[in-house]
């Protein structure tokens, strides 16, 4: 098969809310923009968020309140210039998308009916039932697709085309039949979404492998704060399913094995509404101190029994369905089983507001943008507020969209050549052919355990470099796997091979950068140094992959603001 080579003005990478958003964009000021998606667009994780999008629209409400609470939950170190770029651009954010269809549910006075989620000050996240993130991107999507955006469909993206400080393309490969492709491009966005699947228990779409931040590192591009993996209090006992924040947010509570509501110990205000990371060290830590419940005692009580059928069928049907399909519970009837689960990459990419991926702490790529859960603006900082990232994504997917307009008539094509795929071919003909005797599935289930066990919700400098060895044996390993399917149709073992290799890049990035972060700060914990430290750690990690897999760190100012530093108590 020849390489064909594709030329459009721009290609988004990814088809979830972030993609979709941009690509809209592009295609209605008529550039020709096309999207490369390894899922059905709507078989993107987005499409599984549950509970909200934040925008601050009652009167009780305001802007600076939304900025506070997101400042505060990221324990100051998100972006305060991006924060406030968000949450100002919020409510118009929810305006839009209802003009594009979506429709949210309503309050008794016909308004856009808002519930609270953990750590803000009011109830703000807009909701469709507990459909939002599918109800969002079947309309987004379809607005895209109707513009006149190109999707291509199940093709895998596994490589950029890089060269002298700016990307011209990417080089993919159809899953269907294997057909390698060069997609040359003005411009190249980068919406690949989040990467908790190197977690045993997750609570992520099995397409969460992070392949875009791999890729990009690969290239000796950094990746910024990959140290902060938010651990969502409430996935189903077992297998980390979310269940949603809204669950709380509707007024579940959180019970032990004595029967104790223990959140009073931990959060005595915000009590089952502290922040994600808050909750989720609460629930561990009862499990921990022998006061888990379950047959492997490995988990603790949700009740939403007093919330009533009615509420419960209105608000959480699709969270009652999860709950009573893997669990046999009815959350009607009784208190079901939750643990926290690797849920939500708040590192990645690094770009400034408007969609740039930068080089370094001072120069950017040209013609290269990223947006979404790939990416990191960074508006969560250390710990991410619920109902803020499927915000992040729609709003800044849609701006990263207009920048690139706006840039692109000034960056000239620079034509691709079959050459290009150069790296690509030989990673295929690498996981095709060669014959060790590792196989995927093994290796990777020894990732997730080690990463759940010594780079999880808990760690030390100890636990962190039993992980750093392992991932250092289990790249060695890799290089001796032996796939049994050869053929070239839905080759699904090549695929997976190919997105082990990216988890376990992104991985080494994740536990080289907390090994150096040596305080605490919202969702990465260490318990060898319990306090925030400001004076040394109130900066963002900038870490760089070379070509033997080492990772070196840098570190990048943090954009202060009005809202100034405090002790964070909930
Ligand atoms: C169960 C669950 C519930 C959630 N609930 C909420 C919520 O209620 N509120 C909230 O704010 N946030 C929530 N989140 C988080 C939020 O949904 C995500 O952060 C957000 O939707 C990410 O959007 P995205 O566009 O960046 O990426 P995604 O929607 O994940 O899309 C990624 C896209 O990249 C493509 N892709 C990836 N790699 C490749 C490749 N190599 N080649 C080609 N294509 C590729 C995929 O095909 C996909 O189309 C939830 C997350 C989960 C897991």
């Amino acid at each position: 098969m020849g390489i064909p080579i594709y030329t459009y003005d721009a290609i988004v990478v990814g088809a979830g809310l972030a993609g979709c958003a941009a690509a809209r964009e592009l295609q209605v000021a008529g550039k020709k923009v096309a999207v490369i998606t390894k899922l059905h667009p709507l078989r993107s994780h987005s499409g599984a968020a549950q509970g909200g999008i934040n925008a601050a629209l009652s009167d009780k409400d305001s802007v600076e309140l939304h900025e506070f609470d997101t400042v505060k939950g990221s324990d100051y170190l998100a972006d305060q210039d991006a924060v406030e770029f968000m949450c100002k651009n919020a409510p118009e954010t929810i305006r839009w998308a209802e003009r594009m269809g979506a429709a949210f549910s309503r309050s008794a006075d016909g308004k856009i009916a808002q519930r609270p989620f953990g750590g803000q000050s009011s109830p703000r996240a807009c909701y469709a039932k507990d459909r939002t993130g599918l109800t969002l991107l079947q309309t987004i999507y379809e607005q895209a697709f109707r513009s006149g955006v190109k999707f291509w469909d199940e093709w895998y993206v596994s490589d950029i085309i890089y060269k002298d400080g700016k990307v011209s393309g990417v080089v993919a490969f159809n899953i269907r039949d294997m057909q390698v492709a060069i997609f040359n491009a003005k411009s190249v966005m980068f919406a690949t979404g989040g990467y908790a699947r190197s977690y045993k228990i997750n609570s992520n779409a099995h397409a969460n492998t992070g392949d875009g931040l791999s890729i990009v590192a690969r290239h000796g591009l950094p990746l910024e704060d990959m140290e902060f993996v938010q651990f969502h209090p409430s996935g189903l006992s077992g297998n980390g399913v979310l269940i949603s924040e809204a669950a709380r947010g509707e007024g579940g509570r959180l019970f032990n094995s004595l029967g104790e509501r223990f959140m009073e110990k931990y959060a005595p205000n915000a009590m089952e509404l502290a922040s994600r990371d808050v909750v989720s060290r609460a629930i561990l830590n009862e499990i921990r101190e022998g006061r888990g419940v379950g047959p492997r005692k490995d988990a603790v009580y949700i009740d939403v029994t007093h919330l009533g059928k009615d509420l419960i069928m209105e608000r959480l049907p699709e969270l009652r369905d999860l709950a009573l399909t893997f669990l046999g519970l009815d959350m009607i009837k009784e208190p079901i089983l939750i643990s926290a689960t690797a849920h939500y990459s708040m590192g990645g990419i690094p770009v400034n507001i408007a969609g740039n991926v930068r080089k370094n702490n001072t120069e950017f790529v040209e013609g290269f943008y990223a947006a979404g859960e790939c990416s990191c603006v960074s508006v969560h900082g250390a710990n991410r507020l619920g109902a803020n990232s499927v915000l992040e994504a729609l709003l800044f997917g849609r701006y990263v969209g207009k920048t690139m307009v706006a840039e692109i008539d000034s960056i000239p094509l620079r034509p691709a050549t079959v050459e290009d795929a150069a790296t690509a071919l030989k990673e295929i003909a690498f996981v095709l052919n060669n014959n060790g005797s590792e196989t995927i599935p093994a290796l990777r289930e020894e990732l997730q355990q080690c990463m759940t066990a010594n780079a999880g919700a808990f760690r030390t400098g100890e636990t962190l470099s039993i992980a750093s060895a392992k991932i250092k044996e289990l790249r060695d390993r890799f290089q001796h796997i032996r796939i049994k399917d050869k053929s070239k149709v839905f080759n699904t073992e090549m695929q997976e091979a190919i997105e082990f290799g990216h988890m376990l890049d992104y991985s080494a990035f994740i536990v080289e950068s907390a090994i150096e972060r040596k305080e605490s700060r919202g969702a990465h914990y260490r318990e060898d140094y319990l306090a925030r430290d400001d004076e040394n750690f109130l900066k963002h990690t900038m870490a760089y992959m070379d070509n033997e897999g080492n990772i070196s760190l840098d570190y990048m100012d943090v954009v202060l603001g009005k809202h100034e530093l405090k002790a964070r108590n909930y």
